[in-house]
């Protein structure tokens, strides 16, 4: 069977009975047993999956079915379904089940989803290279040497695969946007609590936000809509009404865009990754966009801001993993004070464990202002910065990183190199403002490239027209 790259093709195909769910779902199935070399699922629900098939089945022949019917699925390892595992990739929560779903979940599956798995991704959401994961790396299906980008990694490349239509991430400071551009594919972070965290795993809480990955801009919008809205259980995720994004048109509109010259000359910037962002400026420009060059001013300190805050937040989240509460205790553990220690030491992986500590350190009562005070009041900063620009153009325009993925086991042994891998994607967590990573062609080596686009806040309806506009433009 042909894959199919959007919804809108499997409809078709499902409707005029050139396919069949049951055979959508044994096709995808059959594709996930065959690349497990990929290491993108932590679980496959092969049973339900053919189970809901045969009932949406009917439901599309009668006429009945959600808006997601015949899309099927994969969930980041970090999204609570009820009576299923979650484990957020790490070993404290290994055969954790969830008992509830979260929001995302309920509605996606209120639309006639069919979720397949569960997707690896890095330990609770901390990396960029999905190497962090307790079960192990994902594997980029473009070059299985190289890492998939994290921490969505099995996100990413469950969709660059054709191992599943679509998935959903979360994305705390990249972590959909940047698996997506090393992957290929589409990839959304909504504006901070446009979609609610009820049921998501917290990594850092003012941060956390889930987004889709897909083929299309158009599967996006579609995605965006059937999870964005707000919710009595997440007070942070806003009552504003939810825009119909799958119907926006990819308006002919010309835009005015800046892109930061800051990046640009940044250090480590790869040179094929600069000429890919070079070339989609002149594309744009070809169409008739404006597209300047604006100094942003703060690039130096986004990665430290960042990973100041959100270190401690997740210090703070990750207090509840005690050995007590949830999943894994370790064997040794004797009383109560032994239950902690052991159960948390034996339980996190390296990189958790360095950023709970950090976290703590930057909260403590003597380092609280000179590092946590501090960061929130760049963090301001950031953000009037940044939504200054935006009041000026439509979009700011930046690579979604500074190089292609890298070989598996070539991060750095600094952990501050690799923090500095998030210097373009911070910005817009940073700020609280929708993002997209789209795909802008491969390397001379095959490796794909990504383009970033933020947004205004809650403006995501502007941002995809745009993005379906331009998306084919972009790709070589
Ligand atoms: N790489 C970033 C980090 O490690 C982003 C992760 C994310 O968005 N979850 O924090």
């Amino acid at each position: 069977m042909e894959g199919f790259s959007s919804l809108s093709k499997i409809r078709a195909a499902l409707k005029n009975e050139e396919l069949t769910l049951p055979d959508l779902v044994a096709d995808y199935l059959g594709r996930i047993e065959e690349h497990q070399e990929l290491h993108a699922f932590l679980e496959v629900f092969s049973d339900e999956a053919q189970s809901a098939a045969l009932i949406i089945q009917k439901k599309i022949s009668a006429g009945t079915s959600g808006k997601l019917a015949g899309m099927v699925i994969g969930i980041k390892d970090n999204i609570c379904y009820k009576d299923h595992k979650v484990s957020a990739s790490s070993r404290i929560l290994e055969n954790y089940i969830s008992p509830y779903s979260a929001t995302v979940v309920d509605r996606l599956l209120a639309e006639d989803a069919i979720i397949i798995g569960r997707l690896n991704c890095d330990e609770f959401a901390m990396g960029a290279s999905n190497e962090s994961s307790y079960y192990g790396p994902v594997r980029n299906y473009a070059d299985i040497s190289k890492v998939s980008g994290g921490s969505s990694g099995g996100a990413a490349v469950a969709v660059q695969a054709d191992l599943c239509l679509a998935t959903l991430g979360t994305d705390t400071g990249g972590s959909v946007r940047q698996p997506a551009s090393f992957c290929g594919v589409v990839g959304l972070k909504p504006t901070y609590g446009r979609v609610s965290r009820h049921g998501i795993i917290s990594y850092a809480s003012s941060f956390d936000q889930v987004g889709p990955i897909t083929q299309t801009v158009e599967d996006a919008a579609l995605l965006l809509e059937v999870i964005a809205g707000c919710d009595e259980y997440d007070s942070t995720a806003s009552n504003k009404s939810v825009p119909l994004y799958s119907h926006i048109k990819p308006l002919k509109v010309k835009k005015k865009i800046a892109y930061l010259s800051d990046a640009l000359d940044s250090e480590g910037l790869d040179a094929e990754v600069k000429a890919a962002f070079e070339r989609s400026i002149a594309r744009l420009r070809a169409e008739g966009h404006i597209v300047e060059a604006v100094s942003f001013g703060l690039l130096e300190y986004v990665v430290p801001t960042y990973y100041i805050l959100t270190m401690a937040e997740a210090s703070s989240n990750l207090a509840r993993y005690d050995g007590v509460h949830y999943g894994f205790r370790s064997p040794g553990s004797i009383d109560l004070e032994t239950t902690y220690k052991r159960s948390r030491s034996e339980g996190f992986g390296a990189e958790v464990k360095r950023r709970i500590i950090l976290g703590t350190f930057v909260l403590s009562a003597g380092y609280y202002d000179a590092y946590y005070a501090k960061a929130q009041k760049v963090r301001r900063l950031i953000r009037e910065r940044t939504d200054e620009i935006l009041t000026k153009f439509d979009f700011i325009m930046l690579p979604t990183a500074p190089t292609p993925a890298f070989s598996i086991g070539e991060g750095s042994d600094d952990p501050v190199v690799n923090y500095l891998a998030d210097i373009f994607t911070v910005q817009a967590s940073l700020a609280g403002i929708p993002a997209i990573s789209l795909p802008a062609g491969n390397n001379k080596a095959g490796l794909p490239l990504g383009i970033q686009f933020l947004g205004k806040r809650f403006e995501e309806g502007d941002l995809l027209s745009f993005s379906e506009n331009i998306e084919e433009l972009l790709k070589v």
